[in-house]
Formats: structure tokens, C-alpha cells, sequence
């Protein structure tokens, strides 16, 4: 179906930054609760250089928040980076398309629904049987 791929990689598009810009809501809430003028500027700031790479900007505030959301904002970058080389929203294991309805839950799923399952499996296995 012509336009079905292209329709695909806006949705996921849209959908990286809609969890980026609640990852970034998240970070600015917490820095306004420490109330200081200083943060906020030096947030101000970061918010400008975001493309340029969240984790390097964040080192170099020296935010002690920002390890709170660390994963997260490591998990977005690698996201990002899959997303630019197309393979983001790609089961690790089996290579097929992971559901929009997943990644909408899960955005940051390495893998589809069955192959999670055998995963979870092998690292929690049932009991017995064996
Ligand atoms: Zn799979």
C-alpha cells in the first residue's frame, strides 16, 4: 500500500516527541520545585541545545535531577538514533514491526509482545516442567 511506510514513520516521529516533550515537562517540573533562579536559566539554556544531545548537555549542567531521568533520556537518545537509521519500532529479535498500539504504551520497547514474553520467560522460568 503506497504511503503506508511513510505513514508509519510520521506516527512513530510524533510519538518519540511527544514522550521527549514529557520527559522534558517532567525535568522542568522538577527544577522549578527547587525554585532557583539559577537552574531555571541554566534550563532555559538547555532547552536550546536539546537536539545537540540530551546527555552531554546534562553533564554539563551538573544537574543532580537530571540522574532521575537519566535512563529515560538515555533510552530517548538511543530511540532517536534507531529512528534516524529506521529501525526504531523494529523487534531486536524476530525483525518484524513492532504495533503502533505498543509503542504508543512502550515507546521505548526493544522488542514485540511475543518476543517479550519468550524473554521474560527465559529469565523468570516457569516453575518446574523441565
Ligand atoms: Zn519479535
Amino acid at each position: 500500500m503506497p504511503g503506508k511506510k511513510a505513514e508509519r514513520r510520521a506516527l512513530l516521529q510524533g510519538l518519540l516527541q511527544e514522550q521527549k516533550r514529557r520527559l522534558w515537562n517532567e525535568l522542568r517540573q522538577e527544577l522549578f520545585g527547587n525554585n532557583s533562579e539559577q537552574l531555571h536559566n541554566q534550563f532555559d539554556y538547555a532547552m536550546d541545545v536539546a537536539e545537540q544531545g540530551l546527555l552531554d548537555m546534562l553533564a554539563d549542567t551538573e544537574l543532580k535531577v537530571a540522574d532521575i531521568h537519566r535512563e529515560e533520556l538515555t533510552r530517548m537518545e538511543e530511540a532517536e538514533r534507531k529512528f534516524q537509521a529506521g529501525s526504531y519500532g523494529v523487534c531486536e529479535e524476530c525483525g518484524t514491526e513492532i504495533s503502533e498500539a505498543r509503542l504508543a504504551v512502550a515507546p521505548f520497547a526493544p522488542c514485540c509482545v511475543s518476543c517479550q514474553a519468550l524473554r521474560e520467560k527465559s529469565i523468570y522460568p516457569p516453575q518446574a516442567k523441565y
